[in-house]
């Protein structure tokens, strides 16, 4: 298996994205001693940052201060730097302007705990969450304890059902508070229609989180158009999967809301004055972000976000879907792989889920990457019940087999695109799971 990657790049396409990234020309070991340069098809967990993003890092640094409350020279430009940030952050999503807040967090998962927390504090009557059965566990559990929750069916090849989503609406009709969805799946890569889903909510009177982890990093996203009621009223989304580093995102929602809530975490930062008997709350985004901010991650985040900006959200996603098609086009061909999902025939950002017979998916991945130098991921991705059912398992069986020391776990194996991928990468992976096609038992 060990194809230098040379002679693999049979289509002599290069991507232009390509010398964007940190990292593409690392070399990895492999089993036999020798390196090769690493693949990294597992951008769906986390991308590697832009160049961009390292430099505006090491350009701010000597201008790293304390924000908010420093009257040095460094903490002003620091404090400026942060906030001029929200804006950045709110053009890129088209949020409006005077209604939202863009609310610094860690990630996604962090933003929708925030949310469940704030809006269990004022359900105007209202018990519900739907959720779907595509989401990743971020989407599902936060809201668990807080809101009797249920779920939009997905067809059998996993696609979102709008007629079931109908069905939902009307059976809980004045109940929902909120429908919270993905607007791409991290298994499958379906994108769900979050528009037409939030003219459906609002007609409901609910209102819509698009859990966009997936999602924002990959197409352009407007969270306005309030006449047809397709607006989006909460998103949020992680920085690590948008070529930035880990430990920043946001929830950008109503700052209506979270003024007449109680912040999910409490402390510094977010008081005007505090005596024993009172509070005075700042007003949100900074009521919600108590404790000192993560003020390098920030500067990372919106440093990617300004990059895409350039870059063009349309051309990212033209390049990736470029990358799916080659992919899928060249995969369909290997003997016994199977595809889960529906490839081609929904919208899709760059995910191919599959498994080979006979193969594990532990064994599939494992080789792919002390083999080949290929990064994959495998298993169940944090969307359980959603490949449960992609696999055909019941939970029954799951706990079974969870129980049962000696079975080997179930799951699939994942790869999944960034922008700056190279068709030669595609080839080396085709060459691999060809020969592991010929080699198996
Ligand atoms: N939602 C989706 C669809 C995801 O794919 C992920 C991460 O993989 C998350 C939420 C959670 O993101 P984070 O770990 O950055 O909080």
């Amino acid at each position: 298996f060990n194809q230098p990657a040379a002679s693999c790049y049979q289509c002599g396409v290069k991507n232009k994205y390509r010398d964007m990234v940190v990292g593409v020309n690392a070399k990895v070991p492999l089993d036999d001693g020798t390196y090769i340069t690493g693949v990294n098809f597992d951008n769906a967990a986390t991308t590697p940052p832009f160049y961009s993003v390292e430099k505006e890092v090491r350009d701010f640094l000597p201008w790293y201060s304390s924000i908010h409350r420093g009257r040095g020279y460094k903490s002003m430009l620091s404090t400026e730097a942060f906030e001029a940030g929200r804006d950045i952050i709110k053009r890129f999503v088209n949020a409006d302007s005077k209604r939202d807040v863009v609310i610094y967090t860690k990630n996604t998962t962090d933003s929708i705990n925030m949310l469940a927390s704030v809006l269990s504090q004022n359900k105007d009557g209202r018990d519900v969450v739907l959720s779907t059965w595509m989401e990743h566990a971020s989407n599902d559990l936060p809201w668990r304890d807080k809101f009797f929750v249920d779920y939009v069916g997905v067809d059998k090849f996993g696609r979102l059902s709008l007629e079931d989503f109908e069905a939902k609406l009307k059976k809980y009709k004045d109940r929902i508070r909120l429908v919270s969805v993905t607007g791409a799946s991290n298994v499958t890569g379906y994108i769900n229609d979050i528009h037409k889903m939030a003219v459906m909510a609002h007609g409901s009177g609910a209102q819509i989180h698009v859990d966009g982890a997936q999602l924002v990093p990959h197409m352009a996203v407007d969270m306005q158009d309030f006449e047809s009621a397709a607006h989006i009223d909460y998103l949020s989304f992680s920085a690590h999967k948008m070529y930035a580093p880990y430990g920043s995102g946001v929830l950008i929602g109503p700052g209506a809301v979270f003024e007449n809530c109680l912040p999910y975490s409490q402390g510094g930062s977010i008081i005007k004055l505090v005596t024993h008997e009172r509070i005075w709350w700042e007003e949100p985004p900074q009521k919600n972000e108590a404790g000192s901010p993560n003020l390098i991650g920030t500067v990372a985040m919106v440093s990617a976000i300004k990059t895409l900006s350039k870059l063009g959200m349309d051309n990212a996603f033209s390049q990736e879907k470029s990358l799916l098609e080659y992919a899928y086009n060249k995969m369909k061909s290997i003997p016994d792989i199977k595809f889960y999902g529906h490839p081609g025939k929904q919208e899709m950002i760059g995910v191919i889920p599959f498994n080979m017979e006979g193969v594990h998916h532990s064994l599939m991945s494992a080789i792919l990457s002390y083999e080949a130098g290929i990064a994959v991921r495998n298993g169940y991705f944090c969307s359980h019940p959603y490949c449960e059912k992609l696999l055909g398992y019941s939970p029954k069986e799951m706990e079974e087999l969870m129980n049962d020391p000696d079975s080997l776990f179930p799951g699939i194996v994942r790869i999944s695109f960034g922008l700056y991928n190279d068709y030669g990468e595609i080839d080396r992976l085709v060459y691999i799971l060809n020969r592991i096609a010929v080699n198996k038992k």
